[in-house]
């Protein structure tokens, strides 16, 4: 009878790892960065989808609050939800957050074979053409556009190339660490940060619109009072 070696068996290599990084001001972080974020994490399977503050935004103006209330927020807003983290690289430099800077030091970090996906709303991936070396981009990531499903889908004149030749129409099915894009259709919670902040500045309520442990953050602290 023929002997098995236990070297002989098949093993299936574990899955790589999925990363997913959503950027934003977070001035405050809302329920609609949430939900957006942890719907994407369940679709495309990641195991892990980071919010990252950005320090000093290159394309608008300064947040209102702290970089150190806008991450403290954050923090407390993915508590207890396993795959939502922060990283608050972005936060440490004094220098403008250039996105392809901040995904050549996460990939410096990562294995080989893991996969990047650099989340983006439609409106910023339409702004692409403008970032610092946004060529470079899919080098290190894929790319998901989270798009509405009633929006105008008709690309800027410059991205029209990159699409064609890098999109695909199924997120779940990119293969390999970086180089695609695809869309991700959502219906974004109608809120936003500006809102918040109003609503804030006129003595109202934001209740439901932030985690618990956000608003009570914001009480604590006084953040976006007519007065600040
Ligand atoms: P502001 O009102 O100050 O412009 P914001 O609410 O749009 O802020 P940002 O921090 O600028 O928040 O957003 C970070 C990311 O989250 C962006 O990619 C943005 O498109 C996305 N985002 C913002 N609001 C929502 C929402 N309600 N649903 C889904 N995604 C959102």
């Amino acid at each position: 009878m023929a002997e098995h070696s236990p070297l002989a068996v098949a093993v299936t290599p574990p899955a790589s790892r999925r990363v997913g990084v959503l950027g934003g001001t977070f001035d405050p972080v809302h329920i609609g960065h949430l939900r957006s974020a942890l719907e994407v994490a369940e679709v495309l399977a990641l195991d892990e989808l980071r919010l990252m503050p950005n320090a000093r935004p290159p394309h608008r103006d300064m947040p209102q609050v702290s970089a150190q209330d806008r991450l403290a927020m954050v923090e407390r807003a993915v508590q207890g939800v396993a795959v939502l983290s922060v990283d608050a690289r972005e936060l440490a430099r004094d220098t403008p957050s250039y996105t392809i800077e901040t995904l050549e030091l996460m990939r410096a970090e990562m294995a080989a074979d893991e996969q990047l996906f650099l989340l983006l709303g439609w409106d910023a991936f339409c702004g692409l053409p403008g970032w610092h070396r946004w060529e470079e981009l899919l080098q290190h990531c894929h790319i998901l556009v989270l798009q509405r499903p009633d929006a105008d889908v008709e690309p800027p004149d410059a991205l029209r190339n990159l699409l064609a030749a890098r999109s695909v129409s199924d997120p779940q099915a990119l293969v390999g660490p970086a180089g695609h894009i695809a869309f991700v259709w959502q219906t974004p919670l109608a809120v936003s940060a500006t809102q918040i902040r109003q609503l804030l500045a006129d003595g109202k309520s934001v209740r439901f619109l932030v985690p618990d442990a956000v608003l009570a953050y914001i009480e604590a602290h006084g953040l976006y009072r007519a007065s600040n």
